[in-house]
C-alpha cells in the first residue's frame, strides 16, 4: 500500500515549494518531481542524491561507525541554522547510504518552512514514512522509473542494481506508482 503523507507535512512542503497544500496533496508526485527535475533530467539512473540534498541546503555528508545497519541522522551544525550535515553508517552498502541521504533530505524539506526556520514536528512514524516516500521520489523519479520498471518486468534485484537503492525501496516505489500489484 502507498504511504499516506500527513496533512501537516503537505503544508510545510507546500511552503517550501511555493504552492497551496491542496495543490500539493493533489499532485504530490508531480510537485516534488518538478522540484528536483531540473537537476535530474540530464541524468540516467542511478540519480544523484547529493544534488537534491544540496538543493535542500545540505552540503556535508559523513560516514560514521555508530550508524551502521542502515541508520542515518540529519545533524545540525552550530555555525548556522541551515548548515546541516547528514551522517550514515560507514560500513553500510552504497545503496543504503544513498537511501539515507535521500531520506534525510526528505526530513530537511519537511521540517523547514519557507522562511528557513526549523519547524517543531513531533517525532513519529508518520514523518519517517513521509521522508521515506520523498526518498523514493528522489532515487526513482516517476518520469524515469515508470517506463523502466515495465521494461525490466518489475524485477526488483535488477532495478535495485540500476537505481543503486535498496530492494525494499524499489518494492515500495512500485507500489507507490501503482504499476504492479504484489501478491
Ligand atoms: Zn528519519
Amino acid at each position: 500500500m502507498s504511504t499516506e503523507i500527513p496533512y501537516e507535512c503537505y503544508k510545510i512542503l507546500a511552503q517550501n515549494l511555493n504552492c497551496t497544500p491542496q495543490d500539493l496533496r493533489m499532485n504530490i508526485e508531480r510537485e516534488i518531481s518538478r522540484f528536483f527535475y531540473e537537476i535530474q533530467k540530464d541524468y540516467k539512473p542511478p540519480f544523484s542524491v547529493v544534488e537534491p540534498a544540496n538543493l535542500a541546503g545540505i552540503y556535508k555528508f559523513r560516514p560514521v561507525p555508530f550508524l551502521n545497519g542502515g541508520g542515518g541522522a540529519l545533524y545540525p551544525n552550530s555555525l548556522g541554522e541551515r548548515d546541516f550535515k547528514i551522517l550514515m553508517g560507514d560500513e553500510d552498502p552504497l545503496e543504503e547510504k544513498r537511501f539515507v541521504v535521500a531520506h534525510e533530505t526528505g526530513h530537511s524539506l519537511l521540517e523547514w518552512n519557507a522562511e528557513g526556520h526549523k519547524k517543531v514536528i513531533p517525532d513519529g512514524e508518520r514523518y519517517e514514512d513521509a521522508s521515506d516516500y520523498l526518498a523514493r521520489i528522489i532515487l526513482m523519479p516517476a518520469w524515469d522509473f515508470t517506463e523502466r520498471a515495465k521494461e525490466l518486468n518489475y524485477n526488483t534485484p535488477e532495478l535495485s542494481k540500476l537505481y543503486v537503492c535498496p530492494k525494499y525501496a524499489v518494492e515500495e516505489r512500485i507500489k507507490d506508482l501503482g504499476v504492479y500489484k504484489f501478491r
